[in-house]
């Protein structure tokens, strides 16, 4: 796959002019061109010298993904776009609204090798990683392309097809440039990551001082119960491992980290589970996102009842835990936690 001018930072297009022999003042206009004007037409930026912009369309060009489909729900905003990679490959993009913010929800690879039992993508497989070009084109065709409004609070989470920590360069490298102030210049505790228990990029972010938000999937107390939803990953990665990686990162950065738990109906959704989550987390410093199950082919549990959440909660609370439950939207249209999929034929 050709390189584009998407995957690059300000300062390595810069580096790349110079090494062409042009002067690094010029990247600027060029990048903003892109990233934040997504544009993809060089000849119409004034001012460069002859022959950049053709050199720029030649060697790094900005290649849009094609929107192939979009979807509303009927909950009046939540809206899921299957875009089309250079390749033919697809994956799926979620723009929704939770207490008037707006957030974009990203995917990070076409499927998924972590192969978690109730998740669509899981259940359909790994295709490939996206590169840094695709995820930063996913944000910018769905947040400024569209009509859709650019509101004044912006988040992305890191949260669609695939494991983040499983593509961690890529990944970082974007949101290093949706972060930066001349292009998108989305603060970087509006990204949050989402993992499944990747240890080793847990401590990563922490040696790295990566200043994004860190949501870490639990679903189960055990590593018993991990292993019976979370296979490979728990296996890869066991609980007591994964408890280090966590308090590790919480010393390092002065953050807490958002443990996320699938509320499936009778499997982990009774007092004594959230009892046993409490005991889990005295050691850490966590906030606990509860999401009801969202219904998948290849998955047959329920989702937790409202009442049973809350009584979940309460539990929670007396171990001092604060905790959320996640707001259903766009189930309608298959875009809520979990839901993303696409087929893995290539259509080109
Ligand atoms: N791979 C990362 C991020 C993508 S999944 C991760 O697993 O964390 C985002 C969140 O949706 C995760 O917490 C995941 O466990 C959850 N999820 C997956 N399938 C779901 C389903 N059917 N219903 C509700 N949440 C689900
Ligand atoms: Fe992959 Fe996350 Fe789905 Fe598990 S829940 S299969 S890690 S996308």
């Amino acid at each position: 796959m050709s390189e584009s001018l998407l995957g690059l930072s300000r300062a390595a297009l810069a580096d790349r002019l110079e090494a062409w022999g042009y002067k690094a003042v010029h990247a600027k206009p060029v990048w903003q061109h892109a990233h934040r004007d997504g544009r993809s037409d060089m000849d119409a930026i004034p001012g460069l010298p002859a022959g950049l912009a053709a050199r720029v369309q030649a060697d790094i060009p900005v290649v849009w993904p094609t929107i192939a489909r979009e979807t509303r729900s009927s909950d009046g905003f939540t809206r899921k776009f299957l875009l089309t990679l250079a390749d033919g490959r697809q994956v799926e993009t979620v723009l929704m609204r939770y207490d008037g913010r707006v957030t974009t929800c990203v995917s990070t690879q076409a499927g998924c090798a972590m192969g978690c039992v109730f998740c669509a993508t899981g259940q359909m497989g790994f295709a490939r990683h996206l590169t840094t070009a695709e995820i930063v084109g996913q944000v910018l065709t769905v947040s400024k392309f569209r009509g859709a409004e650019v509101p004044k609070f912006r988040n992305i989470v890191l949260m669609g097809m695939g494991e983040p920590l499983h593509n961690y360069d890529a990944v970082m490298a974007a949101a290093e440039i949706l972060a930066d102030t001349a292009g998108f210049g989305l603060s970087p505790r509006r990204i949050t990551l989402s993992t499944v228990g990747v240890a080793p990029g847990i401590r990563r972010l922490a040696a790295e001082r990566r200043a994004i938000s860190l949501a870490v999937s639990l679903h189960s107390a055990t590593q018993e119960g991990r292993l019976a939803l979370l296979p490979p990953a728990a296996r890869a990665w066991p609980l007591d491992e994964l408890m280090d990686a966590c308090r590790e990162y919480s010393a390092v950065l002065d953050r807490h980290i958002f443990f996320e738990w699938t509320l499936i109906a009778g499997e982990n959704d009774q007092p004594a589970d959230a009892d046993a989550l409490g005991r889990l987390l005295s050691t850490q410093r966590a906030h606990v996102n509860l999401i009801p199950l969202n219904p998948t082919d290849g998955y047959t549990g329920a989702p937790t009842a409202p009442k049973t959440a809350r009584a979940f909660q309460d539990v929670l609370a007396t171990y001092g835990i604060p905790s959320t439950v996640r707001q259903r939207r766009g189930i309608d249209i298959a875009s809520g936690c979990g839901q993303l999929a696409a087929p893995l034929v290539t259509t080109r």
